[in-house]
């Protein structure tokens, strides 16, 4: 048999146990004080038996002493002799013998069920361990109360204990498996619920042990996300160092810029300005990048005035979310709850204003990190295309003047004549240059000179720039206008313009007004020059023939002059 089963039913017999000791102490108290009146001595010794009983079994089941069966045995041989003895010697003669009788039996079988199957071989020992005691106690109660009349009934007593034990001996097979299935099927009864229990514990452990691991899913997941962010916000920013490293144009690299932050960020907008005059551009300079209806424009349109407010508002950076309406009139119509504001800066030099914007709430409390990084290579690009503008701005001009050189002129020149075979079009090219200047130097002075050459040359740029011309200073107070995709009689009335202009030009030097004169050569290509190489040559000639006829004039070409 199951040692486990048989502890567990004999726990659970601690319940009916504590019943029966109960009903006996009424009972007992009853007959004392109610009834029969018996003797005060009795009770009490049956009592404290009885509670010796009770307090085995609570002893021993608090102790846990019940987890060995051989303990188990121990204790209902004891319980089983203890209310014996009380009712050999008390029982009988103080009315409790029933109820003794039947603790007797209670233990009586209570020991032969702690046996165990396995002790079946010696269980006739324990038929004499367990008679004998009580066959004992019977003779000597006989022997000392001979003429009692309850001496028949413990001698009927102790024949029924005996045949008692003998037949639980001749069916201890059946009798044990008997009991042992019924206590089994209580057993599984409770094991199934215990089961139930285990599997109901083991759902709720799976349940928490799901939600643990959805959570670490879940936080996985979150840091997935963050290196794959990280990962594209540093290959965003090494293509960036990369094309800033490959180019000095910086409207380009503006719009690398705005692509690559919205390729990563996916915001709203992204736009950048720069004022004119940083790397010696002549116009502001925009990158807008949005897919919101018209919102390009209107940024194009407004940024300057961002700017120049933060500007007289002393704020370098700003992020604004509830107040974007009122601070972004131009963006109330637009699903725009970020935005994000901040003043460029290089060497010292507030240079433009970088915007952000997107539907996202609070979008910009925090990791700007990507934004700062992106903005110091900006800087960078900025300052080198500042510095390369300049050192070609230096090679390029000349010095006295600030317009193109020679050299510079030469290249442009032959591109230019390159274009124009190309598209088969046609070019004018004037030669002029300053009359009696000599005297100029000699009557005011070289410093004079230099500025009535500067005064030449400025407003020569100007009016030739206006029709999409380029000049250059040709050599000390000689001047070149080319005037591209212009016949002559196209060109004629532009130099006479710029003739007018640059012989009504007065020069404020000290207390001297100096005026001054030219005379121009005018020829154009193809239809009086079919040889561009030969198209300056031809203006020089036309030039000098000028000079030679009285000066202060222009000669247009007719084809007729030869020199050499
Ligand atoms: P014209 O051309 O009408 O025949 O008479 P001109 O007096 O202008 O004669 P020329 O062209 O020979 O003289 C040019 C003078 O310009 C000579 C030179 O001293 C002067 N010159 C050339 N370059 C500069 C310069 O950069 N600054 C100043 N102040 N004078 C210069
Ligand atoms: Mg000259
Ligand atoms: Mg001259």
């Amino acid at each position: 048999m199951d040692a486990r089963v048989i502890m567990d039913m004999q726990k659970k017999r601690f319940m009916m146990h504590k019943v029966i000791y109960m009903v006996f102490c009424f009972h007992r108290i009853a007959i004392q004080f109610v009834g029969q009146k018996d003797k005060f001595r009795d009770t009490v010794v049956l009592l404290t038996v009885i509670i010796l009983c009770f307090g085995m079994d609570l002893f021993f089941n608090r102790c846990d002493f019940f987890e060995s069966l051989k303990v188990l045995r121990h204790v209902r041989y004891t319980q089983c002799m203890l209310t014996s003895i009380m009712f050999v010697f008390f029982g009988i003669d103080s009315n409790s013998e029933l109820m003794l009788l039947c603790l007797v039996m209670m233990f009586f079988l209570e020991f032969f069920l702690s046996l165990g199957i396995q002790d079946r071989e010696r269980v006739w020992l324990f038929v004499l361990y367990i008679d004998l005691p009580i066959a004992l106690m019977v003779l000597v109660r006989t022997i000392m109360h001979l003429n009692n009349a309850g001496i028949f009934l413990l001698f009927e007593v102790t024949v029924f204990l005996f045949v008692l034990s003998s037949v639980v001996l001749a069916n201890a097979n059946y009798m044990l498996d008997l009991y042992y299935r019924i206590l089994k099927q209580e057993y599984d009864m409770g094991g199934l619920e215990l089961k139930n229990q285990k599997v109901i514990d083991m759902q709720e452990r799976m349940k928490d042990t799901n939600m643990l691991l959805n959570e670490q899913k879940n936080h996985l997941q979150y840091a997935n996300r963050q290196i794959r962010e990280a990962n594209e916000e540093m290959v965003a920013q090494a293509e960036i160092l990369h094309f800033i490293s490959m180019s000095f144009e910086v409207p380009k690299i503006s719009k690398q810029i705005t692509d690559a932050i919205m390729r990563v960020k996916k915001l709203g907008f992204c736009a950048v300005y720069i004022r004119k005059n940083v790397y010696l551009n002549k116009h502001a300079d925009y990158a807008v990048r949005t897919d919101i209806t018209h919102l390009q424009e209107k940024l194009k349109d407004h940024m300057e005035p961002v700017y120049q407010n933060m500007m007289e508002q002393d704020v370098k950076e700003q992020v604004y979310y509830e107040d974007i309406r009122e601070q972004f009139p131009f963006l109330k119509d637009v699903n725009i709850h970020s935005v994000y504001a901040r003043l460029l800066e290089c060497d010292g030099e507030i240079y433009g204003l970088f915007m952000l914007g997107d539907e996202r709430e609070h979008l910009f409390d925090e990791k700007m990190s990507f934004y700062d990084a992106i903005l110091a290579q900006y800087d960078i690009a900025i300052s080198n295309a500042r510095i390369y503008n300049e050192m070609q701005q230096m090679a390029r001009k000349d010095g006295l003047t600030g317009i193109n050189n020679r050299v510079y002129f030469n290249q442009l020149f032959k591109e230019t004549v390159e274009q124009i075979k190309k598209t088969g079009g046609s070019m004018s090219v004037a030669l002029f240059d300053i009359d009696k200047f000599k005297s100029v130097n000699d009557t005011y002075g070289h410093l004079a000179g230099d500025e009535v050459i500067k005064r030449i040359a400025s407003v020569t740029e100007r009016i030739i720039e206006q029709y999409d011309g380029f000049v250059c200073r040709y050599g000390g107070e000689e001047f070149v206008a080319v005037l591209p995709d212009r016949k002559l009689e196209e060109a004629q009335p532009v130099i006479e313009e710029l003739f007018a202009d640059l012989c009504a030009q007065v020069v404020q030097y000290n207390e001297w007004e100096i005026h001054m004169s030219v005379s121009v050569g005018l020829t154009a290509y193809p239809e009086i020059c079919e040889d561009t190489d030969l198209l300056l040559k031809r203006a020089d000639w036309c030039m000098y023939y000028a000079k030679e006829h009285g000066r202060h004039q222009i000669n247009v070409d007719d084809g007729s002059i030869q020199r050499e």
